[in-house]
């Protein structure tokens, strides 16, 4: 029996042509489905789903043992129905628990208390408030900074809509949301770090961290996605949008842990001073002068380690540019032939192109 739960009738022409889908997109996040006495049923860790399905109409159960797991499976039903059942747009209102849910668990305001250069093209930005400890996880690492509307006198905050999803009072000139690292944290403190790299092309996360002042509000949405295995031996590679993720990673292994950072920036400038236990070695790798996003210089690198191959249980983790993010992930899975617990490979940006 779990704790909370909320309900919707949705008014569907062919429900079955739209749960079905659903269904099977929502277990692509884990969980599993079964059916009972013709009800969809679907079980994930901490909540549960059930579509019961008429001609014309779908009922949903949503059940959750934390308000938060509530909210999210809401939004994940909510969110689903309203994509595959497009051009049509049912209306969703959920009744039972979370209907007082002003703002999403997820999202708090943090006040920017510091601003530093700690390299010519590294902000790192101190922020108090909220809950940090939320982030405090190996697989807490990132969250969504909202960037607001550059024509907005004041920032513009979700609250959530009856239908279980985020809204926006002005929708047109709702914030821009960039994923960023939590470099460090200080629970205690309610503070936390977030080192932004200051790119040429700005967007509107680039441009957040160049025009930051001290005393000024910034929404954030997370935690989201991570992290860090238990393995013998690391190999890191990632470039200065990944350095934050890779230093706070390198500071949480065990002083007996083993391996290889590498780790590319665009000058000698770039490099930080990384304090950590394990016996990882750490190569800066140098563009001189190449733009971000063009070398193979991560995974060339990567093709010269040799792999322990003494048994040690191994790691790998990447993050960088969209091509070379392909690249080193073909690498793992097809040369190496990682399992997918061996290795965690991400696209952190796109050349050319906006997070959008
Ligand atoms: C999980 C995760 C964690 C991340 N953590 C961090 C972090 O801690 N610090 C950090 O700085 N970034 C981090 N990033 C990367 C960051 O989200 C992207 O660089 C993002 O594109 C920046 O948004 P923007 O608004 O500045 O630029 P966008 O609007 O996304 O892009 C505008 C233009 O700038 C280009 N561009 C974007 N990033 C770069 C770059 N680094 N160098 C050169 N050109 C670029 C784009 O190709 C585009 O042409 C992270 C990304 C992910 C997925």
């Amino acid at each position: 029996m779990m704790t909370f739960s909320a309900q919707t009738r949705v008014a569907l022409s062919d429900p079955e042509a739209i749960i079905a889908p659903v269904c099977e997109h929502m277990l692509e996040h884990g969980g599993v489905a079964r059916v009972e006495a013709g009800v969809r049923i679907l079980e994930f860790s901490g909540a549960r789903a059930r579509f019961s399905l008429t001609d014309h109409e779908t009922l949903v159960d949503v059940e959750a043992n934390s308000l938060e797991s509530l909210y999210f499976v809401r939004v994940a039903v909510a969110s689903h129905i309203l994509e595959f059942a497009e051009p049509a747009a049912p209306t969703i209102v959920w009744s039972g628990d979370g209907s007082e849910l002003a703002r999403p668990p997820n999202f708090q305001v943090l006040r920017i208390t510091d601003v530093q250069d700690i390299t010519p093209h590294m902000r790192r930005i101190t922020f108090h408030g909220g809950n940090v400890a939320r982030f405090a996880g190996m697989n807490a690492l990132h969250l969504n900074v909202l960037c607001q509307h550059p024509d907005l006198a004041a920032p513009q905050w979700p609250t959530v809509g009856s239908n279980g999803l985020a809204q926006w009072e002005d929708p047109a000139r709702r914030p821009t949301l960039r994923k960023y690292t939590v470099r460090s944290l200080d629970i205690a403190a309610g503070r936390l770090d977030i080192d932004f790299v200051l790119h040429a092309d700005a967007g509107p996360g680039s441009a957040l961290a160049k025009t930051a002042q001290i005393g000024a509000e910034i929404g954030v949405i997370g935690p989201g996605g991570g992290g860090l295995a238990d393995a013998d031996w690391y190999l890191f590679a990632g470039d200065e949008t990944a350095l934050p993720a890779i230093a706070r990673m390198l500071e949480r292994l065990p002083a007996q842990a083993r391996g290889k950072a590498f780790i590319e920036v665009a000058d000698k400038s770039e490099v930080q001073r990384l304090e950590f236990q394990a016996g990882i070695n750490v190569a800066w790798l140098y563009r001189n002068g190449a733009a971000a996003g063009t070398t193979s210089l991560l995974i060339d690198a990567m093709r010269s380690m040799v792999l322990p191959d003494d048994g040690s249980s191994i790691y790998v983790w990447a993050g960088c540019e969209f091509a070379t993010f392909q690249q080193i992930r073909s690498y793992c899975r097809n040369e190496l032939g990682l399992k997918k617990d061996e290795h965690l490979v991400v696209s952190y940006w796109n050349r050319g192109n906006s997070s959008e």
